[in-house]
């Protein structure tokens, strides 16, 4: 008998199990031959503070800490990068939203903009917002670092473990295996992409979780562009986006579109309106993908994460809906979902109890 078991071996759920397991014995199931094959592998891998709801710039920023700091990684595992929104004609609404709850950013010429990245063509765009706290982060040193912690702690991370199926019996939870049957007292949806498969078969509430492709690819730059000291540069709407890398740039159409959870691929037309979209705010003209690849950013309706107790399913745990958010607030996620499962939440805390209201499935009710 586990004290607590975590479905899925993405960031999500080894983050969790890396806070839980110096307290509760831990086993994370994951169905794919090896840990963080899905989403957390497939992503563009940025911290960026002011992106997202309130309650995910809390969540971010709360993670800023363990991100730039030895509590995970020794010497941490971001380096500053900045990031670039370009400003259309049309795009004032875009940008007084953008501009509603975020710090630190500063508003540039077109020519300033240019200067910080000499691709972009600055006769396409009226300003530009910059925000010198955007960073990258190194996901793998990352993930590996919260893998040693949970390990280190005495964790089981099973790979190649799919769980078919849930019961409960006596508030013990009957957790089916393609190999074999764990009992344990608290089961963790970390699921990602397939959290509402996982709800159902935990007969928990029916929240919709929908997983949204987004793609992305490797492009080659001409001789003598070295992209190594320019920011990340995306436009306002977020219709496309690119960042530096290793000596050549990741290209995304921000794509978002609704599909079933499965291992994503492109849809090279979605790809190719993207490059397009990306070759009419600069001066490159792409004549080769070196690489491309597709994950899923996976949501609840209303954009939040879902960390909680669900209401009707007894000792059954959310952590999913991260959407684009999942790598920059895993630190702070699963420390809070930690302290929730151990019942160590300070709700003396206006607004650590904002946070967990505001992130529990029961909001939905
Ligand atoms: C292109 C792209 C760019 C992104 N950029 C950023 C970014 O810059 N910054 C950021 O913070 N986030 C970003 N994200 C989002 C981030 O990658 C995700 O939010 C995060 O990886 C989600 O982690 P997860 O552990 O919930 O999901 P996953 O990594 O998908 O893990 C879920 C796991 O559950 C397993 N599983 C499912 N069902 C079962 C079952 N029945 N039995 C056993 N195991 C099961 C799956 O196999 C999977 O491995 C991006 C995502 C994409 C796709």
């Amino acid at each position: 008998m586990h004290d607590i078991v975590i479905i899925g071996g993405g960031i999500a759920g080894i983050s969790l199990a890396a806070r839980l397991a110096p307290f509760a014995s831990v086993t994370v199931l994951e169905r794919e031959p090896s840990l963080g094959y899905h989403s957390t592998s497939r992503s563009a891998a940025m911290y960026i503070p002011n992106y997202g709801t309130a309650l995910l710039r809390q969540l971010i920023l709360q993670s800023g800490d363990d991100l730039t700091g030895d509590h995970i990684v020794a010497g941490g595992v971001t380096s500053l990068r900045g990031e670039l929104a370009i400003v259309g004609a049309d795009d004032e609404d875009i940008l007084a939203k953008y501009m509603t709850g975020s710090t630190g950013l500063t508003q540039l010429s077109p020519d300033e903009a240019h200067d910080l990245c000499p691709i972009l063509r600055n006769d396409r765009f009226v300003s530009a917002i910059y925000d010198e706290q955007a960073a990258d982060i190194d996901v793998d040193k990352l993930f590996q670092g919260f893998i040693r912690m949970a390990r280190q702690s005495g964790a089981q991370l099973l790979t190649g473990h799919e769980v078919l199926s849930l019961s409960q019996t006596c508030n013990t939870w009957h957790i089916t295996t393609d190999k074999d049957v764990l009992t344990a007292d608290i089961v963790v949806n970390a699921a990602g992409a397939w959290a509402g498969v996982l709800a159902s078969m935990a007969g928990a509430s029916p929240i919709s979780i929908t997983p949204c492709r987004r793609s992305a690819a490797i492009i080659p730059l001409a001789d003598g562009l070295d992209p190594t000291p320019w920011p990340m540069i995306a436009d306002i709407a977020e219709t496309w986006y690119a960042k530096p890398d290793a000596g050549r740039l990741m290209v995304s159409p921000a794509d978002q579109d609704p599909i079933a959870p499965c291992d994503a691929w492109v849809d090279d037309m979605v790809l190719a309106m993207g490059i397009d979209r990306f070759e009419q705010a600069t001066t490159v003209s792409v004549t080769r993908v070196e690489h491309q690849w597709a994950g899923l950013r996976s949501f609840a309706d209303d954009h939040e994460p879902v960390a909680g107790f669900d209401p009707v399913a007894h000792g059954f745990f959310w952590l999913a809906g991260q959407g684009g958010n999942g790598i920059q607030t895993a630190p702070a996620l699963s420390q809070l979902a930690a302290d929730i499962i151990l019942s160590k939440t300070a709700s003396s805390n206006a607004s650590d109890a904002k946070l967990i209201t505001g992130l529990s499935p029961a909001r939905f009710n």
